[in-house]
């Protein structure tokens, strides 16, 4: 509470002792008077007379003087008691300087002399207020902030932490000591040295700020994360002697950040990192390959076989949880330096570091494709994929881990194209043909465009009597520069691309459209037959393509023979078994190509409408020779007749040959022996040159 001046007496007082010091003469005076005139007979009237107006001249003197004292000697002092009484109770701010016009020289020295005091107090007292309250704002900016303030007097090397800094660690003032060593014994190890790093720079001057992100261990024994800034005083000769700054916990955006982080580098399903985070983990093993001889490590890339089938077979939710299944088993089979990663689908990638060589890797390799083909179970159903793996050594030839996964995913697709279900190892040859193979596929895409593609026909023997049963239509790529290019060259590509659905679809357009002009021109009973990948097959649009292309060519469906070549894809896929007995329901024939090239099972067989076997060239070539060929042969022979299927051989280029298969009662015949496959123009000129029966036309030639 603010304290109130007391009310100066000085001229009331002073009144009465001029009033006292007149009256008192005046009142002797006038007792005098009155005694004398007592005794010596005075006219009393006049002396009372005379004593009133020697009051009334008093008085006005007494005023007179009064006032003369008070404005030159009585006003400032008392002026100046009043401001001395305000400075003793601190109300500076209603002192005001006082004028020292017209008084005596010496209290106007001395009002000058209390001017100069005030001024110098009020200055002074200005400063105090200053300091308070710029110390004020300190305290509440300190106390209000959520930060931790610390401040190190470097010349003492004592740290001062304020409560908030201790209470971010849970400490309490007490249980802290004004040490630097209170900050730098708690900060976890990793981060320490690049905290001192930092701190040393600016110290020294090489940065305008210090900041730095660190983690300081709580006293929960949890780490907290920190972001630590300061600035340090220097002396003029640019010396650090204090240094101050705040620390603000930003742990839970780190936490968040760091989830981000690791979502942004892990596959939602699988939690397995993805392939960018697989990416950043191997540039690391290669540079690590590139310091030290004897470091190895190899990357292994695993694409699970037929994948796609289990999708559409069992549905997706099984699809991911034989994914997830994947994930454990690889990780539990690999120790805890090796990375396994999901790339995409049903893309792994592994990395083993830490190895003695390609040996390890192999055997990792023969270890992960024996526990991943062990039976799944799932949504109690038994699902047995086998998975197909491409290996890499890691060696200081490779700049970047995207050459890396290239060579392993080359490897992995080479070990598809070798069969599935194996692992193949990365070499030079490997990444030329990958090259080689993509060119093709971009030339391949283009002739489509450029209608480069076109289709030839080989005529198909009834081996009783001669006459042509069917003709096979066959793709061939007429390149303007290159000539005729073999079909071994283009098909693997296109089948791998997938352009060969659409290359299939215009075969088919095209082969149809000449089987009915064929018809049209006297020849109605030339069927003609055409190739179907696996990948058309099984497009749940096919027997619509079919049917649509049937009809838009009017040709009747007797008058098509599809070929298709064995495949697990198609004997697994629903939907490509509805697709063939929803063709052959109609009456469209079906006969399996290729036969006997891949190892089948009869039981297989046995689910899909076929009407003919076409033997594989391979067991033609040698005939009748080979003693093993003639034997298999023979059984397939025996046994598609059994089964009720016809059965044709094709690639016969030789009379023995034919002869052979006669003596078999192999139904059809296919060759060069009878005809090479012929454009459209040179099939019609042996249409209508040597007619339908060519063996007729053999016997006659010489
Ligand atoms: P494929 O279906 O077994 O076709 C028969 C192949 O045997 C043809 O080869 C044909 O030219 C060849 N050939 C026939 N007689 C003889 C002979 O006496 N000696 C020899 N050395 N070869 C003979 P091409 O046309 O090169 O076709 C090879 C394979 O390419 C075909 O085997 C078929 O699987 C595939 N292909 C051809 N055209 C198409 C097509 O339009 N679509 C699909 N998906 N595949 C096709
Ligand atoms: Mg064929």
């Amino acid at each position: 509470m603010k304290q109130i001046p007391p009310k100066n007496k000085l001229t009331a007082n002073f009144l009465i002792w001029i009033m006292a010091l007149l009256l008192v003469p005046l009142l002797l005076l006038a007792a005098g008077l009155l005694v004398i005139s007592t005794r010596f007979v005075l006219d009393l009237n006049a002396v009372i007379v005379a004593l009133i107006i020697a009051f009334g001249f008093a008085i006005i003197f007494g005023v007179v003087v009064l006032l003369f004292l008070r404005r030159r000697f009585l006003t400032p002092i008392y002026k100046m008691t009043s401001g001395l009484n305000a400075v003793r109770f601190e109300q500076l701010e209603n002192i005001k300087p006082l004028s020292d016009k017209g008084l005596n020289e010496d209290i106007g020295e001395l009002v000058r002399g209390y001017n100069q005091f005030l001024k110098i107090l009020k200055s002074e007292s200005q400063k105090e207020d200053a300091l308070r309250a710029s110390e004020e704002r300190y305290e509440l900016a300190i106390r209000g902030a959520n930060d931790g303030i610390w401040d190190w007097d470097l010349k003492i090397n004592q740290c001062y932490y304020s409560s908030r800094w201790l209470f971010m660690l849970g400490y309490t003032e007490e249980s802290i000591r004004n040490s630097p060593n209170e900050w730098f014994s708690r900060v976890h190890p990793d981060d320490l040295e690049g905290l001192k790093a930092d701190i040393k720079a600016h110290l020294e001057g090489k940065t305008a700020f210090f900041e730095n992100e660190h983690r300081l261990l709580h006293a929960n024994d949890s780490y907290i994360w920190v972001l630590a800034r300061g600035l340090a005083l220097r002396s003029e000769d640019n010396k650090a002697y204090r240094f101050a700054g705040s620390i603000s916990d930003f742990t839970k955006r780190k936490e968040f950040e760091s989830r981000l982080l690791h979502d942004a580098m892990h596959d939602p399903l699988t939690r397995a990192p993805n392939r960018e985070y697989f990416q950043e983990i191997l540039e690391s093993a290669l540079g690590r390959t590139q310091r030290r001889e004897e470091y190895h490590a190899a990357v292994i890339y695993l694409d699970l076989d037929r994948f796609k089938l289990i999708n559409d077979g069992f549905g997706y939710s099984a699809g991911d949880q034989l994914l997830v299944e994947v994930t454990h088993r690889l990780k539990r089979t690999l120790r805890t330096m090796d990375t396994v990663a999901r790339f995409s689908g049903d893309e792994f990638g592994i990395l083993l570091e830490e190895i003695n060589g390609l040996q390890d890797a192999i055997q990792v390799t023969r270890r992960l494709h024996s526990i991943l083909s062990q039976p799944y179970f799932i949504e109690e159903q038994e699902i047995s994929p086998s998975a197909s793996f491409g290996i890499v050594m890691l060696t200081r030839g490779y700049q970047s881990a995207e050459e890396i996964l290239r060579d392993a995913d080359t490897a992995m697709n080479q070990a598809k194209a070798n069969g599935r279900g194996r692992f193949e190892i990365f070499d030079k040859e490997m990444h030329i043909y990958t090259l080689t193979r993509l060119k093709t596929e971009s030339e391949l895409r283009q002739a489509f465009q450029r209608a480069e593609f076109k289709v030839f026909y080989q005529p198909v023997l009834a081996a009783e009597d001669g006459e042509i049963d069917f003709i096979e239509a066959l793709l061939r790529w007429q390149h303007p520069e290159k000539g005729l290019i073999p079909t071994d060259d283009f098909i693997p590509v296109a089948e791998e691309s997938g352009l060969i659905s659409q290359l299939d679809e215009f075969v088919l357009r095209t082969a149809c459209n000449e089987a009915r002009s064929w018809m049209d021109s006297g020849f109605e009973n030339l069927r003609v037959s055409v190739n179907v990948s696996p990948k058309l097959l099984i497009n749940p649009d096919f027997s619509e393509i079919i049917r649509s292309t049937l009809a838009d060519t009017e040709l009747p469906y007797e008058n098509l023979i599809l070929e298709i070549t064995e495949s697990t894809g198609v004997y697994n896929s629903g939907t490509a078994i509805q697709n063939l007995f929803d063709l052959t329901s109609v009456g469209i024939r079906v006969f399996l190509d290729d036969f006997g090239r891949v190892a089948s099972s009869l039981e297989q067989l046995k689910r899909l409408p076929i009407h003919a076997l076409k033997i594989s060239q391979s067991f033609i070539k040698d005939l009748p020779v080979n003693s093993d060929d003639t034997a298999i042969i023979e059984a397939i022979i025996a046994m598609a007749h059994i089964l009720g299927m016809q059965v044709i051989g094709v690639g016969i280029d030789n009379i023995h040959q034919r002869q052979y298969l006669l003596e078999k009662k192999c139904d059809y015949l296919q060759g060069f022996l009878f005809s090479e496959p012929l454009n459209r123009a040179e099939f019609l000129r042996l249409l209508i040159e040597k007619g339908t029966n060519l063996e007729a036309k053999l016997e006659e030639t010489p």
